[in-house]
This record gives C-alpha cells, structure tokens and sequence, in this order.
C-alpha cells in the first residue's frame, strides 16, 4: 500500500502513521522528521531548511522533492509507505506522480481553531519521540522528557495554518479528481479516529 496523509499542520497524521505502521509494517516517511534529524546533524539541508521551517515557511520545493526522490529509492522493492508532510503543493504532488504511484490520500479534517490549541499544547519526547501534551510532566510511554517543538508557538503556527490554506489545501481537489481521495473526519481519541481510518481502508 502506497499511502499519502494529508492534512493541517497537528491535524494528527504522525501520531496515525506510527498506529498504521504498527498495523501494517509500512515504512513512515516523514519530511517534517526528516529535515529535523537533518538540523539535528547540522548537515547543509538542514542549515538551509532551519530558516524557513522556524518561520512556518515551506522549505523550497526542489529541496524536498530531492529528499523523497531519494528516500524512496532507497526503499526495499515492494515495501509500502506513508509519506507524512509530503506533498504540500501541487509542484510536488506532480512531481510525485512522476516516480510511483499512489493507491490512497487520507485527508484528516480539523477546524483551525482546534490546530491551534493541539499545537499549543503538543510536547515530544526527547527519548521515544512520542507526541503527547503538556498534560503530562514527562513521556506517558517511556519517562523520557518533554520538549517543545521550535515551530509550535503561536505566530509560526498561524504562518503554517496561511500556507496551509494557501498552498496545500489545493491537494484535496488534485486528488478528488484523480479518485485518491479519503476522507477522515479527524476529531477525537486518536484510537477512534485510527478505526475510521481503517474501515475507510478496507472499503477503498
Ligand atoms: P507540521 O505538519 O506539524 O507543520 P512537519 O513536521 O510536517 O510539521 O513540518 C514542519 C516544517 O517542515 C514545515 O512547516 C515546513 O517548513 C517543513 N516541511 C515539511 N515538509 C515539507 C514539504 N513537503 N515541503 C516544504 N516544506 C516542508
Ligand atoms: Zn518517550
């Protein structure tokens, strides 16, 4: 299964991958995480990608279309995936046609006031890297501590909510009109949505 989640910025598409991935052994191929390790390492790219991604900027396209590009290849023949934070314009999701082919986009549907206050409260893991929330004063799963995403405060979250709107809310009628398109509402447990996301799966 060739997979793509679509949806807002903290509309919840990693926290499904990691169910689906679990569920379906398909590899999760996040560019946000991608492009994180990368400022992690202090490699190039992620000098490049910092600037933009602090400002709730998209990185340039040709960027992230070479890390996909190369990502998948470097795939096992056969091996499934779920591309997570890819594609967010319509220049990518062309571009992804040109290199495989796609059974399914999940579209995940939020209000943007709910996006607000998840992100505001979003904490990750330093150890685990689960995403959980400021409920809690360390990792629910691992004891790990707790950090804030750089992006997740309230202006740069508003700037990924514009962009959002403006450059990849436009995937929803490109792949509307190419059949792909399933769509999630996405509020709630994340269980519950996870059994939405399945029976719209298995009924595709
Ligand atoms: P979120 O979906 O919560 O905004 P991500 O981790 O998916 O977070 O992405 C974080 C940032 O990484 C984005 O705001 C953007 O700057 C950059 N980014 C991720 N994927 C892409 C992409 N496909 N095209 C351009 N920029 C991207
Ligand atoms: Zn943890």
């Amino acid at each position: 299964m060739k997979l793509v989640l679509l949806g807002a910025p903290g509309a919840g598409k990693g926290t499904q991958a990691v169910f689906l991935k679990d569920k379906h052994g398909l590899a999760h191929i996040s560019t946000g995480d991608i492009l994180r390790q990368n400022i992690k390492d202090g490699t190039k790219l992620g000098l490049e990608a910092k600037k933009y991604m602090d400002a709730g900027q998209l990185v340039p396209d040709e960027v992230v279309m070479n890390m996909i590009k190369e990502k998948l290849a470097s795939l096992p023949e056969g091996q499934g995936f779920m591309l997570d934070g890819f594609p967010r314009t319509v220049k990518q999701a062309e571009f992804l046609e040109t290199i495989t082919k796609l059974d399914a986009v999940v579209m995940f549907k939020v209000s943007d006031d709910d996006i607000v206050k998840r992100l505001m409260n979003r904490a990750v893991c330093r150890s685990c890297g689960a995403i959980t929330t400021w409920e809690h004063d360390k990792c629910p799963s691992c004891g790990g501590e707790l950090y804030r995403r750089a992006d997740d405060n309230e202006d740069t979250i508003r700037s990924r909510l514009k962009v959002f709107h403006e450059q990849t809310e436009a995937l929803i009628e490109f792949y509307r009109a190419r059949k792909l398109l399933l769509e999630v509402d996405a509020t709630g447990m994340p269980e519950e949505i996870f059994e939405r996301v399945l029976s719209l799966l298995n009924h595709d």
